[in-house]
């Protein structure tokens, strides 16, 4: 029998596992989809926390994350990468400010981690042991472990039994890079350049679970984000995606329920703060067992 079943193989439940493995436990992560199905491999993964509120405790864990995303970036692990970024606007509230952060009067710029999900998930599963399973109930895992992570995202509105949790309908558009390579978020658009490909989007679509693309979403985001980005005018498209952002009135829950440790919620931000999430986690789960 495994000290811990993490539930969920999205980004929240695979950092969690990889670190309560560092803890020296036994854990086994058991996932309804393999990683790239998942709403963490739709993310556009930069580090910014999107519709995330302050509070301290989110505060601490993005820049742990950051910090995190920072040292692997250097030591060379596969789908990451630094980039520059501005921020046009919202240069009010800077609560989540990195190290390093400049601000001006109409935007703010850092440098961004960014994770390539479809090489950075598959890279975190495979330090540690996953399974295909879909759980019914939490108590399915508690039957095979004495701790169990709830790390469902989406699912534990009903897996947790929680209506706080909520879908954002997010749909990207992705184009072949002509050749940019800083990253700019403005009101209503942003373009994220990864290797070969950008991200542009994007939509935030509250209570709406439609998973089908929609094509007038499309031309809006091509025509904004050319706006912002002249460079990318023209270029090719390579295809939409859409995701459910597991969001949570009140923020993300990482609490500890007797042998549950409940992790989801963490809506528009799940990159940005997984890290220091599995931080506590860990934290949580040794106090448990
Ligand atoms: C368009 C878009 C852009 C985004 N951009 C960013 C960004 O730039 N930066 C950022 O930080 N975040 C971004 N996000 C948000 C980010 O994707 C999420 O916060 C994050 O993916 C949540 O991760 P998770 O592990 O909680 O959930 P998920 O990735 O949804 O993983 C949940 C896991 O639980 C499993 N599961 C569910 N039910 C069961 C069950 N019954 N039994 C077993 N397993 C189950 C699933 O199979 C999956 O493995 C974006 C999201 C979208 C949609």
């Amino acid at each position: 029998m495994p000290d811990v079943i993490v539930v969920g193989g999205g980004i929240i439940g695979l950092t969690a596992a990889v670190r309560l493995q560092e803890a020296g436990l036994d854990v086994v992560v058991w996932s309804k989809e393999p990683p790239e199905r998942t709403v963490s491999s739709v993310a556009a993964a930069v580090w910014y926390p999107t519709r995330t509120e302050f509070n301290p405790r989110i505060r601490a864990w993005g820049l742990e994350t950051y910090e995190e995303f920072t040292r692997q970036a250097a030591a060379g692990v596969p789908g990451l990468l630094i980039r520059q970024t501005r921020n046009v606007g919202n240069v009010d509230s800077l609560w989540w400010a990195p190290p390093g952060l400049s601000q001006g009067q109409e935007e703010v710029r850092f440098a961004a981690p960014l994770a390539e999900m479809s090489v950075y998930l598959p890279w975190l599963a495979a330090r540690v042991s996953i399974e295909r399973r879909e759980v019914r109930s939490l108590d399915d895992a508690l039957r095979d472990a004495p701790v169990v992570v709830n790390a469902t995202g989406l699912a534990a509105r009903e897996l947790a039994g929680d209506p706080a949790v909520f879908p954002a309908r997010g749909q990207i558009v992705l184009v072949r890079n002509p050749g940019i390579e800083e990253s700019v978020r403005a009101s209503g658009f942003y373009v994220h350049p990864r290797s070969a490909d950008v991200v542009l989007g994007g939509t935030w679509d509250e209570n709406e679970w439609d998973l089908t693309p929609d094509p007038e979403v499309r031309e809006r985001i091509l025509a904004g984000t050319a706006a912002l980005v002249p460079a990318l005018s023209g270029a090719e498209v390579l295809g939409d995606r859409v995701g459910l952002r597991p969001c949570r009135r009140g923020g993300p829950r990482v609490e500890r329920e007797g042998s549950v440790v409940h992790a989801y919620g963490h809506g528009g931000a799940g990159m940005t703060l997984s890290w220091g999430s599995a931080a506590e986690i860990t934290r949580l789960v040794q106090k448990v067992s």
